[in-house]
């Protein structure tokens, strides 16, 4: 399951308020996109919900269970980072493989689970590859792969694809959203990409200073929009 909810989650960085107070349900199974113009406080929120920064207040609650105050390993989500975290001296399978070593899963187990990812993934014929004999959209899949093999019960994202060209970019965009149609497993996406969060979102939410403007489907935003910053931010392209 993969239901997380933020209660009047807030965060400072010493005397600047970055995040006043968020409130926001997600359900499982949604694809969310965050959106909004850099620097709004997208990354920090997703850090929150990781566990990779504290809130100043709040609470963050993943299927009911109070994780304001435990550690990322233990809240059960994966967060998928650029494909140039990869470990270039490592084969495809071993980066794949890693966080199952780390938590000495058994060899037998972590091939199998190794060998799915790379199939849903597409990758059965790079595992034995390094990252740097790979293309660009390939190696963000073995990144994928990496959150797959450790079936969170959700996929945080932050800008996975702002590193690579915009045509790559498309297909990348494309296959997340396949991936999320075979896994129907929570996604959060973070981008300041409007087309992104137009084509992948069923939830977007907008944000602004640290404040959410709006939440809705891309066509409540669209058609209905709170106010001139979203239907500014929605209408205009980047
Ligand atoms: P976004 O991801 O939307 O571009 P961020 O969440 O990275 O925005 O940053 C939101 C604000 O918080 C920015 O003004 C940024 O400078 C500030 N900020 C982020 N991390 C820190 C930090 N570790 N220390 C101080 N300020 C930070
Ligand atoms: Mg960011």
């Amino acid at each position: 399951m993969g239901n997380i909810r933020l209660k009047n989650v807030s965060k400072s960085f010493a005397a600047t308020t970055v995040i006043p107070g968020i409130d926001l349900d997600i359900q499982d199974g949604e694809f969310v996109v965050f959106v909004g113009p850099s620097g709004c406080g997208k990354s920090t929120l997703l850090r929150i919900i990781a566990g990779l920064e504290d809130a100043t207040a709040g609470h963050i609650e993943i299927d009911g269970r109070d994780v304001t105050n435990e550690a990322p390993a233990k809240r059960g989500l994966a967060m998928v980072f650029q494909s140039y975290a990869l470990y270039p001296h490592m084969t495809v399978r071993n980066n794949i493989a890693f966080p199952l070593k780390m938590a000495k899963m058994d060899e037998g187990a972590i091939d199998k689970k190794v060998t799915e990812a790379a199939r849903v993934l597409n990758l059965t014929n790079y595992l034995d590859r390094r990252p740097g004999q790979l293309s660009g959209g390939q190696r963000q899949r073995v990144a994928i792969g990496r959150a797959i093999v450790r079936e969170p019960s959700a996929f945080l994202f932050d800008e996975p694809l702002s590193n690579l060209d915009a045509a790559l970019r498309g297909t990348m965009r494309l296959e997340i959203s396949e991936l999320h149609n075979q896994l129907k497993t929570t996604m959060i996406y973070v981008t300041h990409d409007q087309v992104e969060a137009m084509t992948m979102a069923d939830k977007i939410v907008v944000l602004n200073a640290g404040n959410i403007e709006q939440v809705g489907s891309p066509l409540d935003l669209y058609h209905k929009p709170n106010n001139l910053f979203v239907a500014g931010f929605i209408g205009s392209p980047r």
